[in-house]
């Protein structure tokens, strides 16, 4: 017995007009869990900027949210840009309008044993999901204080974020960061109507991650590891999302959210075997 599926993809979650006349941006929006997300905000009624470095991932995102009858742009970013994160919401605003959602999703990750991970690619991950999500964020709050309008930001955490991780010490650093900057910022922008709240997901499988990962995920074998006898679906993460940046979520800030079937709590008493790091990622 596993915990039952949620309702099947395209289920309508909230009222069909929820964010009709928002715009919600998705950082690495194109690929993977950004993707999923980003199409759930179009089917609540959203018009999604998709924005990224890659343009054959933002037209995948675009596709993907025209083909349920979203309405979507391209934007190029680098997050770890100042000046071109500017510009993106620049072009956000001339293409759609202001932005009132903002999802920091963008990430790089690749398992690495600590000491052979070169410095340039602990900047590199540092750089995209911590500063990154600083960059937008603070770009995203400044500009909706000036129009004195409300906003919800929602960042993509991780469990290792408390746990940290072997061979994920950047990545796992920079989560642990972007959670603490959640409870930060909330705090701050709460006065001004800007709520910030962050998403930790489990296993959610996907066909878009680099090799590395790709040829490791395995959902049957992780369905026996995970308490919820499953693996995540992807439109699920897409509901949590969509709630927590909703009016229905009004009161909600500086919250981290763990959707991941109750994995990372699962150790308890029963110890699993050991892997060392070098059996892990020789
Ligand atoms: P993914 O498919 O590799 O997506 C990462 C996205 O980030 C890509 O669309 C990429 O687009 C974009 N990106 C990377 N560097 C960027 C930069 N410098 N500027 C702008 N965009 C950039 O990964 P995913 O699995 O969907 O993960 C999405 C989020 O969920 C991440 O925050 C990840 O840490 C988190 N997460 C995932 C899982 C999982 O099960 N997959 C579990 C826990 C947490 P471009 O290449 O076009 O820039």
């Amino acid at each position: 017995m596993a915990l039952p599926t949620p309702p099947a993809v395209g289920t309508a979650m909230l009222p069909p007009d929820t964010y009709a006349g928002q715009v919600v941006v998705v950082t690495g929006g194109g690929t993977g869990l950004g993707k999923a997300m980003a199409i759930e905000f179009a089917r609540a009624g959203a018009a999604v900027a998709i924005v990224s470095r890659k343009p054959d991932h933002r037209e995948a995102g675009i596709a993907a949210i025209e083909s349920v009858g979203g309405r979507a742009i391209g934007v190029e970013v680098d997050v770890r840009d100042s000046e071109a994160v500017s510009a993106m919401f620049d072009q956000v605003e001339q293409g759609l309008g202001p932005a009132d959602v903002l999802v920091n999703n963008a990430a790089g990750n690749f398992p690495v044993q600590a000491t052979k991970m070169s410095p340039n690619a602990w900047r590199s991950v540092v750089d995209i999901v911590l500063n990154g999500t600083f960059l937008c964020s603070t770009e995203f709050a400044r500009r909706a204080i000036a129009r004195d309008a409300p906003g919800a930001i929602l960042n993509i955490g991780a469990t290792y974020s408390w746990t940290g991780g072997p061979g994920t010490a950047h990545s796992a650093a920079a989560k642990a960061g972007v959670t603490n900057l959640t409870q930060s910022l909330a705090v701050e922008w709460a006065p001004k109507g800007i709520r910030v709240n962050c998403l930790a997901p489990g296993r959610f499988p996907h066909g878009d991650l680099p090799e590395v990962l790709l040829k490791r995920q395995d959902p049957e074998a992780d369905a026996k590891r995970i308490p919820a006898g499953r693996v995540g679906e992807l439109h699920e993460l897409g509901y949590a999302a969509t709630f927590m940046c909703s009016p229905y979520a009004a009161y909600l800030s500086g919250h981290t959210l763990v959707l991941d079937g109750a994995n990372w709590l699962r150790r308890g008493l029963t110890m699993p075997e050991f892997t060392p790091i070098d059996e892990q990622f020789p």
